[in-house]
């Protein structure tokens, strides 16, 4: 790392999750802070069990393993679902760049009622259902204690983001980048993933050790995420930065292919976080001063992410 480079923030979470007020405040402020400069930050001691977190790793690398055909049975098909296989090069984060080198999977909680979207299971890997929905689980309950934290940050009551986060319109994403194959040079912006921004109001990001992730700092350098074992990458997305009237950032973001990384495979799982579709979402008490008056109309979380998810498909 160049000197003076600028380094993403590390926050311990434990002093929160175990700790006095004052020292779950000091971690909200951290946050905060983490959170204005640069919409990233590492959360160590988030409280997801180690071993659910290493059989999601598991289940999903046996399940990209699987023969295309076997995948293509549960694809991707349509954006209000958003559930199921997307394979390589389906989706264009960023519009203006050929398709990104990546295989994902996509799954949600399931919504009550009969005409509800459902997950797409495929048939296999045989234990590859009851773990996700595990995993699933404890990635609810780590977003609601990072909400948590989120809603002190910005001075209001605890539960302010759980409570409008309580349908749990979230989608877990598994994702696989392939190696790139022996001689192949990546086209004029050819990545892993495009630059984007995420869409929702917080992203819990779970990394192999297998690098790529860059964050876009506030002067326009692109610096490396490296992964840190042991804590995952919380970032602050669109809906978030309209919400809190810009005082949290949605910091772009991409994942490039390093040249050492080429011939590797990587792994990660990315929790998206949406408020209930009806939640409204208008600028934040907090957020707003006679200097800094809203900046936006109020719009319902449902209808932000619709319009995000039109764009980006195509659909
Ligand atoms: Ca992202």
């Amino acid at each position: 790392m160049l000197e003076g480079t600028p380094e993403i923030p590390v926050i311990d979470f434990a002093p929160f999750l175990e700790g006095t007020a004052s020292s779950r405040q000091a971690v909200a402020t951290e946050m905060r802070q983490a959170s204005r400069e640069w919409g990233f930050f590492y959360l160590a001691n988030c409280g997801m069990p180690e071993k659910q977190l290493a059989e999601a790793f598991a289940a999903s690398k046996a399940f990209f393993s699987l023969p295309v055909e076997a995948k293509n049975r549960v694809a991707w098909q349509n954006a209000e679902s958003n559930r199921g296989y997307v394979g390589i090069k389906r989706e264009r984060l960023d519009p203006a760049r050929p398709g990104d080198l990546k295989e994902a999977f996509n799954l949600a909680p399931e919504q009550p009622g009969p005409g509800a979207h459902r997950n797409r299971w495929p048939a296999g890997p045989p234990d590859f259902e009851a773990v996700m929905t595990r995993f699933l689980d404890e990635c609810i309950a780590t977003a609601d204690r990072v909400l948590e934290g989120f809603a002190l940050a910005l001075d209001q009551p605890a539960d302010f983001f759980v409570g409008a986060h309580d349908q749990h319109h979230h989608t877990l994403r598994l994702l696989h980048y392939p190696p790139l194959p022996e001689g192949f040079e990546p086209h004029d912006g050819e990545s892993r993933a495009g630059a984007h921004t995420d869409y929702g109001s917080i992203t819990l990001l779970f990394q192999d050790s297998v690098g790529g992730l860059e964050v876009c700092t506030r002067s326009g350098e692109w610096i490396r995420a490296t992964p840190m074992p042991g804590t995952v990458v919380v970032n602050t997305g669109d809906l978030m930065h309209r919400w809190t009237n810009h005082v949290f950032s949605s910091t772009p973001h991409r994942v490039n292919v390093a040249p050492e990384h080429r011939h590797r495979d990587r792994y990660s799982i990315a929790f998206f976080c949406h408020p209930n579709k009806e939640a409204e979402i208008a600028c934040i008490d907090t957020c707003a001063t006679a200097e800094t008056p809203p900046i936006y109309e109020p719009i319902s979380a449902g209808q932000h992410l619709q319009e995000k998810l039109t764009s980006t498909y195509g659909a």
